[in-house]
């Protein structure tokens, strides 16, 4: 994950503008590995900053995809989602809880395909869907009631 500096090092080399505002949306988003929606870092950039709105954080958001300096991500629960790893990963996702977590490499790292039935690719979602360990443990706490680590006497 590369850090703010960076980021906006990159914004300025474009010649993008270099607001206070775009600054706290790179700093909120930079180092969060939970695969924020804009309206969550509304929500948490709101303390900081009170008439933050909600249509700056998805301009800053929308120009930062559209320069490679974070992802959007869908994942099927109707939200879109944004990542500042900008390397090509893999993504876990819950099928309960809904939560995103990146897989570990080398999942989402084959080489693309430059062509695929007349099309010219141009990236790929991968998507692995399962349970994450806290839910599976839940899961298995309300269907047994007990512990696995409880010990048998
Ligand atoms: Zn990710």
């Amino acid at each position: 994950v590369r850090p703010v500096e960076a980021i906006i090092a990159d914004v300025r080399a474009r010649g993008g503008k270099v607001t206070a505002q775009r600054v706290l949306v790179c700093e909120a988003l930079a180092g969060d590995r939970s695969h924020p929606t804009a309206e969550q870092l509304h929500a948490r950039l709101r303390a900081r900053l009170p008439h933050l709105s909600l249509t700056t954080v998805y301009a800053t958001l929308s120009d930062l995809v559209a320069c490679g300096d974070i992802q959007r991500l869908q994942t099927g629960d109707g939200q879109v989602h944004f990542d500042p790893e900008t390397e090509p990963h893999a993504h876990l996702v819950c099928v309960r809880c809904q939560r995103i977590h990146d897989a570990p490499p080398p999942l989402g790292r084959e080489p693309l395909p430059s062509g695929v039935a007349g099309f010219a690719i141009s990236g790929r979602t991968e998507l692995l869907l399962g349970l994450c360990p806290e839910c599976a443990a839940a899961l298995s706490a309300e269907a047994g009631g007990r512990p696995t680590d409880q010990p048998r006497t």
